[in-house]
């Protein structure tokens, strides 16, 4: 199967009312993985709908490698676009063996090229032994995983996967995840996974696009979004953080938790985002907080922490073992760069003279 890339202009997409995608354009390479990533009703399964062709856009271009699929005047029909869909619930035909669900809907070339059925479910790390095998026979996640293997049966270029771990519990989850990801970089797959799990997006794509409201908020690789994030609302939608008011010049911040050097050189008020595991705590000395409550996972413990002498909340993530209780009085550090925003409210006059030029 030759590899191809994704390319989305300006689409813009709704169901009668008001736009659901409103002027998305987006990138992926041939063989890479997109997270798309958003919270409930942001968008994202238009947007694989749009790709698979299940809807029409208003305006706006598809491309799959150098195959227009939409433009406003074309519209390639799904079966048509080379694009494998595998949803939420795997969606698998209950009366029908694994081999006959791989098979189902498979022209007569595409069947001849996947005869070979034992291959396919090595592909996604399952058992030949399960194919004779009816879904209710089958855990979720072998479920899931055969779903996969029917996308692929037709050797698309593309797979759209829609939130397809999210009903698995977390250990089966992590497994079914690995073995997806393995299964589509060895076919070449370029791959759109869909999820509102940060953690899901981070560790499975090699580029992550923070969808919120209709929009891309952010394009960027996992490191990126999640460093670097452009609004203080994508780097809370990523992960803990928090936003403490500080004032900039150049490099350094001066802020509650005292002199900060900066990522990004910034000047003037600004908000300081802190996530919870780039404090570190020692003996008290300098910067004290005491300890207000201390919840344990294992690994790890987040902590929570009023900073003495002020009315100051932190909240800390530590190693689990060894972690602090309520009532210690601990040592506070921030020692690597902390990133800044311009504090909303000094944007404001800005935006409404942008809006009402007369004013
Ligand atoms: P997400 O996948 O991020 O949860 P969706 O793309 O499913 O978001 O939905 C985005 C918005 O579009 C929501 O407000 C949803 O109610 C609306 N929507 C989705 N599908 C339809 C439909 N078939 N008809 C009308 N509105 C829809």
């Amino acid at each position: 199967m030759t590899s191809a890339g994704i390319t989305i202009s300006d689409l813009t997409v709704g169901y009668g009312g008001p736009p659901v995608l409103d002027g998305v354009s987006l990138q992926v390479r041939p063989g890479g993985t997109l997270a798309v990533l958003g919270p409930s009703g942001s968008g994202k399964t238009t947007l694989l709908r749009a790709l698979a062709g299940f809807v029409r856009p208003a305006t706006g271009r598809i491309e799959i490698g150098d195959k227009l699929l939409t433009d406003g005047q074309v519209l390639v029909a799904p079966e048509r676009r080379g694009v494998g869909y595998v949803r939420q619930d795997g969606a698998l035909f209950p009366h029908l063996d694994v081999t006959g669900n791989i098979l189902f809907g498979l022209t007569r070339s595409e069947r001849r090229r996947a005869t070979q059925v034992g291959p396919l479910l090595e592909l996604v790390g399952l058992s030949p032994d399960l194919a004779k095998r009816r879904p209710d026979e089958l855990s979720g996640g072998q479920q899931q995983r055969v779903a996969l293997a029917r996308a692929l049966a037709r050797e698309p270029a593309v797979v759209l996967l829609d939130e397809p771990f999210s009903s698995l519990d977390t250990a089966l989850r992590a497994a079914t995840r690995e073995a997806t990801l393995t299964a589509l970089r060895e076919r070449g797959a370029t791959t759109v996974l869909v999820t509102h799990d940060q953690a899901e997006a981070l560790s499975f794509a090699d580029q992550v696009a923070v969808m919120l409201n209709g929009r891309f908020a952010q394009i960027g690789s996992p490191e990126e979004v999640y460093d670097a994030p452009v609004t203080a609302e994508v780097g809370a939608f990523l992960g803990d953080i928090m936003l403490l008011p500080g004032c900039a010049d150049g490099r350094i911040v001066d802020c509650v938790l005292g002199k900060l050097d900066l990522a990004e050189p910034s000047t003037g008020e600004v908000l300081v985002m802190v996530r919870p595991e780039q404090l570190t705590l020692g003996t008290p000395s300098g910067l004290t907080a005491r300890v207000v409550s201390a919840a344990y996972h294992g690994p790890d413990a987040m902590l929570r922490l009023d900073l003495t002498d002020t009315a100051t909340r932190l909240v800390a993530r530590v190693p689990g073992h060894n972690a602090p209780h309520p009532g210690d009085l601990v040592g506070i550090a921030v020692p690597g760069p902390v990133r800044s925003f311009p504090k909303p409210g000094l944007l404001r006059p800005q935006h409404a003279a942008d809006e009402n030029p007369q004013a």
